[in-house]
């Protein structure tokens, strides 16, 4: 699996070459088609990955572009041998041929590796249930510091689910909460102290036990790199080393993902409608560090908040609230971040200033003085954007019959 892996990038990384190197009115489809299949027969190592998966490459670089031209990502790069993630596309269901064979197991075909079993996690519409409109259409595979993972595309067919009749909810991605609504409720996962510098411990999802292995392991790695003479290759001792920090760096980055699972569907069976503050993130640690010619302000902390805003993966728990509210027949909304933080959701007075590292709101209107949690407080702000009509696009009437459902695997991109 791992020479196909590395097969694909290298695919992506010489189709990315010839694509910018060749004249404009040079690039087409049929050309990068044809490019592909000479470089499967040519270079022996690339006829490791199954044709498919190759034109699969083609089809993800294709996508790249197209998300790049609508704005929603960066130009396509070259990926790197050890940071990218190593994945491998089926793209198509039929020749899977899927079979459990345990409560717990079951088994799968994957192209040029043979029959493989994997754990049953999740029903799969497969056997009699098979149709035109409930069926595998593809997988993915992927791998992570502990091990090959498969994901199945699946596409089912779903009755439109009645209207959710719920309470309105805002919610706000915390500095002191991870999830704090404006209900006074919050959602939250035991997070231990933040450190000195304002940032949110990295490795909270982890033990005590599992921090101090860790940080051993950090320490072992730091002593063994420092023999390392330049240009050498790295020891298999210290390739050793970092495989047990990518193992628990992956255990705990399961745990993050799988609180963020738990939490979204609590609060989408809870809750009709859902109001959440419209971040962009990547601006956000751009804007901190600042351009040589006027460096950010303050950046150690804002880089502090932005990493646990990250960690939180905020981004990734809106996406899961958007379709598990949608498939509850509720709705979520994104309002502007504009000053919810510094709003006092009880008088409606803007305390001036940046308050990002405080976790309890004291207003300073001499007319009111509500002091309460910083976070609760910027929730209620995020709601009340929402019932003065600020929501930046309305969800609502979007019924999705036809979706395909599958779960998102924990490195992808
Ligand atoms: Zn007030």
């Amino acid at each position: 699996m791992d020479d196909q892996a590395h097969a694909a990038r290298t695919m992506w990384n010489c189709l990315h070459a010839w694509w910018t190197w060749l004249a404009k009115d040079k690039r087409s489809l049929a050309a990068a088609d044809a490019a592909i299949r000479q470089a499967r027969k040519d270079i022996d190592f690339l006829a490791v990955l199954p044709a498919q998966a190759a034109q699969a490459v083609l089809k993800t670089y294709f996508q790249a572009w197209k998300n790049c031209w609508d704005g929603r990502a960066d130009e396509p790069n070259f990926k790197a041998r050890f940071r990218s993630v190593m994945s491998v596309d089926i793209p198509q269901g039929r020749d899977l041929q899927i079979k459990r064979v345990h409560r717990r197991w079951g088994m799968v075909n994957i192209p040029k590796v043979g029959r493989v079993r994997f754990r049953w996690t999740k029903d799969l519409p497969g056997g009699k249930k098979a149709n035109s409109d409930n069926r595998i259409t593809g997988a993915r595979l992927i791998k992570d510091g502990l091990g090959w993972h498969i994901a199945f595309r699946v596409q089912t067919l779903e009755s439109k689910p009645e209207l959710h009749q719920g309470p309105e909810v805002g919610i706000d991605a915390g500095v002191s909460l991870p999830l704090a609504l404006s209900d006074g409720n919050h959602q939250d996962h035991g997070r231990p102290p933040r450190l000195p510098d304002g940032s949110a411990d990295r490795d909270k999802w982890l033990t005590a036990d599992e921090k101090a292995k860790l940080l051993g392991l950090e320490r072992q790695a730091a002593h063994r790199k420092s023999f390392r003479k330049p240009k050498e290759r790295t020891s298999n001792r210290l390739r050793a080393t970092y495989t047990q920090i990518r193992q628990l760096r992956a255990k705990a980055t399961r745990r993050a993902v799988d609180w963020q699972h738990k939490t979204t569907t609590t609060i989408a069976k809870q809750y009709g409608t859902v109001v959440v503050e419209q971040l962009n993130i990547t601006n956000m640690v751009k804007s901190a560090k600042g351009t040589v010619e006027e460096p950010g302000k303050n950046v150690k902390a804002k880089s502090g908040l932005n990493r646990s805003i990250s960690q939180e993966a905020w981004g990734r728990t809106v996406t899961m609230l958007t379709y598990k509210t949608a498939r509850q027949g509720g709705t979520l909304h994104k309002v502007p971040a504009s000053n919810t933080s510094l709003r006092c959701s009880a008088c409606g007075f803007i305390t001036p200033g940046s308050r990002e590292d405080q976790a309890t709101f004291v207003c300073k209107n001499p007319d009111c003085g509500w002091s309460g949690n910083a976070d609760h407080n910027a929730a209620r702000n995020i709601l009340h954007l929402y019932r003065m009509g600020h929501a930046l696009i309305p969800a609502a009437g979007r019924a999705v019959v036809r979706r395909p459902r599958g779960v998102k695997p924990v490195t992808a991109r």
